[in-house]
């Protein structure tokens, strides 16, 4: 029952927390606090400024781009008042493992006929996609997976004429959407659509197709937001992506609390009353406050490292996985930087991990002078991780076999990245156990999890949250 007096706690100041908190203060919730452990909020939206010859622009160590379907994070930037109408274009070329220029995708170029056959054949079978998706697996398209095992759909809809609405239903198909991507595409004869979805999704790190669950491929590349990349109609920020939460976070009755991480927590005994204590940290200073309930947007799987977490709990969240995303900023010297976005087909199966994928060309006025961000995965399910000094060096490795030696690297990271659930605990109804803890002991559990670990679908988790539980 919605208690407007509510003294709530959102744990992370991420897209997920900030947008909780916008969502609770249009539903008329002024008793919340966001606590943020870093100095700053945005999360994975991480958009440092840095001077080229002078000239001082935002840079991407994170999150970079949006689309169409990006609709909460749309009500996200309206809020703070922030526009993607200005960001710089996204433009792209191809190459092969040796640093080549190729031209997978267009047959006049380097003509034969395999790869005439070959697109045809993709053409082909990305409409084929496109229907099934539509007919056969009908309802797939709405933010996260509850039901999805046991052949239903509930959530907010992603579609374009009834966005964010909450629909749901059943559909026994949906239950396909377990198995790893590469299975679900053989049993619906559309193998090479892969060859499309690998692009925007094995090189933003996340994860290969053998590995992962189809309902995550489909539901954030759902065929509207692919044809999108396709067609390279997407949303960019010119102050960064960033700057949507710093934005939004200026308009919250109570802007995040940062440089304050939560430590521990503390929960009445399930089926009994009373409040949630939290404890922070703020330089070495720990204080604790009391709240009626809480929303968390970290990490799941670190849950128990901070919380009183059930033994239920600790079991469904010792399930989660997550990718080791590798990026970072390379500088180059004076016009010797590449010119567009590439992308390195060839290093995007589990054999090639460590090697750079894609890097991220930024700004087209600046040509070879601008600095790029470098990407690689570095772990797959059933391999050895690739160690992470080797990525660094394959990366820069590859950099210069294209013909971009690197001369310095900024903002180097490695980030905890798009949390999922293996096929096996996808189909066991991981999701519809998490649905059932929803509420326990005044907990709710938002962020990456929930849907998938980009901006959209964190911004969405919170929204949903919020309009069930709130
Ligand atoms: C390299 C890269 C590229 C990406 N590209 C895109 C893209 O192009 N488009 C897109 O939509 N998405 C992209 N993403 C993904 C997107 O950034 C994330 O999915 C999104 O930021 C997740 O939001 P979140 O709030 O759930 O988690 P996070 O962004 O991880 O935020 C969690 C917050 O919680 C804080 N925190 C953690 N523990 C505590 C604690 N104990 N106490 C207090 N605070 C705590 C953290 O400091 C952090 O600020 C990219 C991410 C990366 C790394």
């Amino acid at each position: 029952m919605a208690n407007l007096q509510d003294k709530i706690c959102i744990i992370g100041g991420g897209p997920a927390g900030i947008s909780a908190a916008m969502y609770l203060q249009k539903k008329g919730y002024e008793n919340y606090t966001i606590y943020e452990k870093l100095n700053k909020v945005g999360g994975k939206s991480y958009s440092p400024r840095i001077a080229v010859n002078g000239d001082e622009r935002s840079y991407e160590t994170g999150a970079i781009m949006g689309a169409v379907t990006y609709h909460a994070v749309h009500e996200v930037e309206e809020f703070g008042g922030v526009t993607h109408a200005d960001g710089p274009n996204m433009r792209r070329m191809y190459r092969d493992s040796s640093g080549k220029e190729i031209f997978p995708f267009e047959p006049k170029k380097d003509f034969s006929i395999g790869k005439l056959i070959g697109l045809l054949k993709l053409k082909s079978q990305m409409k084929k996609l496109v229907k099934i998706m539509e007919t056969k697996y009908k309802g797939y398209d709405c933010y996260g997976h509850r039901g999805v095992a046991q052949g239903k759909y509930s959530g907010l809809s992603k579609q374009l004429d009834n966005a964010l609405e909450l629909i749901e239903g059943e559909n026994p198909n949906l239950k396909d959407l377990a198995l790893p991507f590469d299975e679900f595409c053989k049993l619906n004869g559309v193998e090479e659509v892969m060859r499309i979805w690998l692009g925007p999704y094995t090189s933003f790190g996340y994860g290969y197709f053998d590995e992962i669950p189809a309902g995550y491929v489909m539901k954030y590349l759902d065929t509207t937001t692919a044809i999108e990349f396709i067609n390279m109609r997407l949303w960019t920020w010119k102050e960064g992506t960033q700057s949507i939460y710093v934005a939004a976070n200026k308009k919250l009755l109570h802007p995040a609390v940062l440089n304050t991480e939560v430590v521990k927590v503390e929960r009445p005994a399930e089926g009994t009353e009373g409040k949630i204590k939290v404890t922070v940290r703020t330089e070495d200073v720990e204080h604790t406050e009391e709240f009626d309930k809480l929303i968390v947007t970290t990490p799941l799987d670190y849950f128990a490292n901070y919380a009183d977490a059930r033994e239920e709990e600790k079991e469904l969240f010792s399930k989660i996985i997550h990718e080791k995303y590798v990026d970072f900023i390379a500088t180059f010297d004076k016009d010797q930087g590449p010119t567009i976005s590439g992308y390195i087909f060839d290093n995007m199966v589990p054999e090639r991990l460590g090697h750079a994928m894609v890097y991220y060309h930024r700004w087209e006025d600046l040509e070879a002078n601008c600095p790029s961000v470098v990407y690689a995965l570095r772990n797959h399910q059933g391999s050895e991780d690739a160690p992470y000094d080797y990525t660094i060096d394959t990366m820069m490795k590859d950099m210069k076999a294209c013909g971009f030696p690197v001369k310095e690297r900024l903002y180097e990271q490695e980030t905890y990245y798009c949390p999922h659930v293996s096929p096996k605990d996808y189909a066991d109804g991981w999701y519809d156990k998490l649905e059932a803890m929803q509420g326990k002991q005044n907990t709710y559990y938002g962020g990456e999890i929930i849907s998938f670990g980009d901006m959209e679908d964190t911004c969405a988790a919170s929204k949903d949250l919020v309009m069930r539980f709130f």
